[in-house]
């Protein structure tokens, strides 16, 4: 019986692009040889190998071998997912190709007219619901479309605010929420005032203003609901927010940037979209936003 090409598989049963020395000639081509894989039916056909060979006791071994197939098995899967992504990037690279001189322009300069804030839900992605295209957007996703405060000082949503609104000079703002949104659901559930190491805790309680309104306006709502509730309160939450930067809220004032609410419910596939007021919204700490411009699109 013929040796399987290596006594102990690894993590090089995926092509590693570091080091596999087909890498740069497979480019040509497109296609990545991956010749450790021939291999992987013959592992599974023949499961009894590892035990006639091995000089340790059958359990142990069978043990082993076990383990080995659940990783090599695994390998494959990773590699089939790499496959495909690599056929999208491929299909991706064709219309490049066929769109050069928009390509080029882009590398020159990107001028979005939208700042997109939706949540990192792998389900809720704005490129694939709205169809944004290469430098239609500049988008930060995190866990339940949220915007710190002025005040709560720098993170990453904020310096890509200020990227977009003062270099980018970007026309409008949009915050998209969603339906069964699992930021809104933790911060829901969670306790007001317990401290947690928790880092989901300490991120979503920057929405506790937009719980503290659902608990009282939809008190006698089930848990579900509030938690509807709570997915739209939050969005327009967050458009408050947004005005404690001073040069967002400046250029909302004048005219210069418009900030605007989304909310995507992917059972019912509707996305509902509004528009702040800037001079009826009241912006106290327990404010309210006026909306104009409601639609729902489905
Ligand atoms: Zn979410």
């Amino acid at each position: 019986m013929a040796a399987p090409p290596s006594s102990s598989p690894s993590a090089s049963y995926c092509v590693e692009p570091a080091t596999s020395p087909i890498f740069g000639g497979s480019l040509k081509t497109g296609k990545i040889e991956q010749p450790h894989l021939r291999f992987l039916p013959v592992l599974r056909k023949n499961q009894g190998f590892a035990l006639k060979a091995s000089m340790g006791s059958p359990g142990f071994t069978q043990q082993l071998d076990k383990s080995k197939l659940e990783t090599l098995s695994k390998a494959e899967d990773r590699c089939d997912i790499f496959d495909s992504l690599k056929d999208r990037f491929l299909n991706f690279k064709s219309k490049y190709m066929e769109n050069v001189e928009q390509f080029e322009n882009l590398a020159k300069a990107q001028s979005p007219k939208f700042m997109v804030i939706a949540c990192a839900d792998s389900r809720v992605c704005p490129s694939n619901i709205l169809g944004f295209q290469p430098g239609e957007a500049f988008v930060i996703r995190n866990v339940a479309n949220l915007v710190p405060t002025f005040e709560r000082g720098p993170s990453e949503v904020n310096a890509a605010l200020e990227f977009a609104v003062n270099t980018l000079k970007v026309e409008n703002i949009l915050v998209i929420g969603h339906s069964c949104c699992g930021g809104i659901r933790a911060l829901m559930s969670m306790e007001d005032d317990a401290n947690s190491s928790s880092f989901i805790h300490n991120w979503v309680i920057v929405g506790k203003n937009a719980k503290k309104k659902t608990e009282t306006a939809a008190s006698t709502l089930s848990f579900d609901d509030k938690c509807t509730h709570c997915e739209k309160e939050s969005i327009n939450h967050t458009l408050l927010n947004l005005l404690t930067y001073p040069w967002i809220e400046e250029k909302v004032a004048n005219g210069e940037l418009s900030v605007h609410g989304g909310y995507y419910d992917f059972i019912k596939c509707s996305f509902e979209k509004w528009t702040l007021d800037y001079r009826g919204t009241k912006l106290e700490e327990d404010g309210r936003i006026a909306a104009i411009d409601k639609v729902l699109w489905c």
